[in-house]
């Protein structure tokens, strides 16, 4: 990938990034930048979700990681995206310039073993190092064998992961978006009276299968997705992305460079939107039914919405009474900085401090809003400075990152995981009654009490007979 391009996609006008007079683009990665995330990490984690495709990775083995399974995405088909491919390059390979015959015979056992609906190969640092022509070889692979192969360039070394999730939305616009017509809307999905449109959703990755919580609010309006990226998504889904009459980028500005040009090449309008709290799922059906500017679909949408909420309200209600004044200290990053802290204080609950490492201006303003001009923002995510901020403002609760995880277990504090890496959906209004009830049961474990203890064998007692 050329500099210009890099610089370019770093400039994504769309972002509010760039509204600032002093700011232009994102920052330039300084040395260390990546530790968290390179560019190939961030545009590989962008579009493992698309299921029936073949996903290698073109480098050494270790950057494909630990490789079942690594997106805690969910798919309701295909599981070939699980399986981690890489064409696990040595020193031998790159020595005696085999990196891309390595490349096509992995391209050829993908096709033979999986027949995949396409294949994605993936550089990496070494593989752009060496000077692989990857685009060529997916070129001549995809006229061999007749399967589409898109190559996306992501070196880790070009910058971070967010940069990387750009990467991967420009490989999908450059060879996938736009190269089919989506089918008609199938006889047995149609429904007398009710005009079914098309819609498509940009950065959802259905973790932990919380998309499954919103989808039939969707069947129910008539709206239909006619593909995402990349949650639970079909390579030929993602193909038709540019009919869809509306669109939403969900929780995350990465992708926005997609939005943008598919608005600029095909039309489709978007706006920017999160699943997470009753008000914000409630927000984005109404964004939806605004776009597509049909007074049945308002009129049903806002129906469904007072059905939902008052059912949402009734199931909370237990639970708002067992987290009422609990308080919170959040560390993560980005738009979920401010969409979980409605969501928390929803259920009554006090956010003490939120992470704000990742946040735009715009979503430090939004916080604000939320949390009002004194709110405590953090930046400083080391295990030491989470640990004295959680005490200092009596939190009950560390919700925050899976990397996280064993801060808060060594600490002994009640923690929930937040990010990808989660076991549990919180989209949709079904989604904040689970959020709910793991937070509840996090809080009340009764390990807590017991682990805080001191050991038995800690506290000797004076006189007491040491007993084998
Ligand atoms: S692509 Fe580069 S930075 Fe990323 S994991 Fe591989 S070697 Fe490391």
């Amino acid at each position: 990938m050329k500099a210009t391009q890099i610089a370019e996609l770093l400039n994504e006008p769309a972002c509010s990034h760039n509204d600032s007079k002093e700011k232009a683009g994102c920052a330039r990665p300084k040395p260390g930048a990546t530790a968290g995330g390179c560019s190939f990490d961030g545009a590989q984690i962008a579009l493992l979700p698309i299921a029936d495709v073949a996903h290698i990775v073109h480098g050494p083995i270790a950057c494909a990681g630990s490789s079942w399974d690594n997106r805690g995405t969910k798919t309701t088909g295909p599981t070939l995206f699980k399986i981690g491919m890489t064409t696990d390059l040595t020193e031998q390979d790159v020595i005696m310039g085999r990196g891309e015959k390595r490349l096509f015979h992995a391209i050829k056992q993908a096709i033979d073993d999986y027949h995949p609906a396409a294949v994605f190969v993936y550089a990496t640092c070494v593989t752009a190092l060496i000077g692989d022509d990857m685009e060529a070889v997916c070129k001549a692979a995809q006229k061999h064998y007749g399967v589409p192969v898109v190559p996306v360039d992501c070196a880790g070394f070009y910058g971070t992961k967010n940069l990387g999730n750009r990467i991967a939305g420009e490989a999908m616009l450059k060879y996938v978006i736009g190269t089919r017509e989506p089918d008609p809307v199938p006889a047995a999905a149609q429904r007398p009276g009710i005009q079914v449109h098309d819609i498509s959703l940009i950065g959802e990755y259905n973790i932990a299968g919380e998309f499954f919580h919103v989808l039939p609010l969707f069947d129910e309006l008539g709206l239909r997705i006619l593909g995402t990226l990349s949650g639970d998504a079909r390579f030929a889904e993602v193909q038709t992305m540019h009919r869809a009459e509306a669109s939403m980028v969900v929780c995350a500005k990465a992708l926005l460079n997609v939005a943008r040009k598919v608005e600029e090449q095909w039309g489709v309008p978007w706006f920017e939107g999160s699943f997470y709290g009753v008000a914000d799922v409630s927000h984005a059906l109404r964004e939806f039914a605004r776009l597509l500017n049909d007074p049945d679909l308002t009129a049903r949408t806002e129906a469904l919405i007072a059905r939902e909420e008052a059912k949402a309200d009734a199931a909370l209600a237990p639970w708002r009474e067992r987290l009422k004044g609990k308080r919170v200290l959040l560390y993560t990053g980005g738009v979920k900085s401010w969409s979980i802290v409605s969501a928390l204080q929803d259920l009554g609950m006090t956010v003490v401090a939120t992470g704000t490492k990742k946040s735009t201006e715009e979503d430090k303003a939004r916080i604000r809003e939320l949390m009002g001009p004194d709110v405590n923002m953090i930046d400083d995510g080391s295990p030491k400075a989470l640990l004295s901020t959680y005490k200092d403002l009596r939190a009950d609760i560390l919700i925050a990152g899976g990397r996280n995880l064993y801060t808060a277990l060594k600490a002994r504090i009640p923690f929930l995981d937040i990010n990808q890496e989660r076991e549990f959906g919180y989209a949709g209004y079904a989604g904040m009654e689970e959020l709910a009830r793991q937070l509840a049961l996090t809080m009340e474990s009764p390990v807590w009490a017991k682990v805080k203890k001191p050991a038995p064998w800690a506290t000797p007692q004076v006189g007491t007979p040491l007993t084998v």
